[in-house]
């Protein structure tokens, strides 16, 4: 199986780095998901491609659906993951007109606030700090349609369930997408709390 058989337009396929030619398993069963609004819980290791398993058909919606302001919200355990979550979706967004900002703890606050003031399209962030932004205003979640817990198996051991439960109240319904190593019993209860009966699960 192509990428190009996937209804991606020309210009993502074009922007994905030319080392990238099939799809991986997890890609070939959650882009199409995702690209017709499903919510999806996947199993899914780093290494696995769920980076692109997930940004390729947000990007392909969002062009699509020719939104401005603040439309994704993706939450990561760690800094690290955000930084390379941002690296790996800003050179596929930009050619879409598309903006990726990071949101982490342990970086200035008001640098962040300024930078709010014309927002991305898509904040990839940690959850006490993303949390707090949305808590001061700075943050808009009215617009937001698209919510991706990363790593969420490591999001619930690192103890942010709290700052996710709050985070998704503050959010308006849309499109829920959980990727996790592992399956704990926690994260299937968020799951079952967050996830639309008409989620696929992938394993
Ligand atoms: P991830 O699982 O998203 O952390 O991706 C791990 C690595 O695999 C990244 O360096 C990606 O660039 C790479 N990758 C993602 N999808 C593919 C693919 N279909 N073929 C080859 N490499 C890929």
């Amino acid at each position: 199986m192509l990428f190009s058989q996937f209804s991606l337009s020309a210009t993502l396929l074009k922007a994905l780095p030319a080392s990238i030619t099939e799809p991986s398993r997890i890609q070939q069963v959650a882009i199409p998901a995702i690209l017709n609004g499903q919510d999806v819980l996947a199993l899914a290791q780093t290494g696995s491609g769920k980076t692109y398993a997930y940004g390729l058909p947000i990007l392909q919606r969002m062009s699509q659906q020719g939104i401005s302001g603040l439309s994704t919200l993706v939450v990561v355990p760690t800094r690290e993951l955000a930084t390379q979550v941002m690296q790996n979706l800003t050179p596929l967004a930009n050619p879409l007109h598309l903006q990726v900002d990071v949101m982490c703890g342990g970086e200035v606050i008001e640098l962040q606030i300024e930078r709010l003031s014309m927002p991305a399209n898509v904040i990839v962030a940690t959850p006490g700090r993303l949390l707090a932004l949305i808590q001061q205003g700075v943050i808009q979640c009215s617009n937001v349609q698209s919510l991706i817990l990363d790593e969420a198996d490591r999001l619930l051991d690192m103890g942010f369930i709290n700052d996710i439960k709050a985070i998704i109240t503050a959010l308006p319904a849309g499109q829920r997408l959980l990727f996790s190593a592992t399956m704990p019993t926690a994260l299937n209860e968020l799951a079952e709390q967050l996830l639309s009966t008409k989620s696929l699960r992938i394993e």
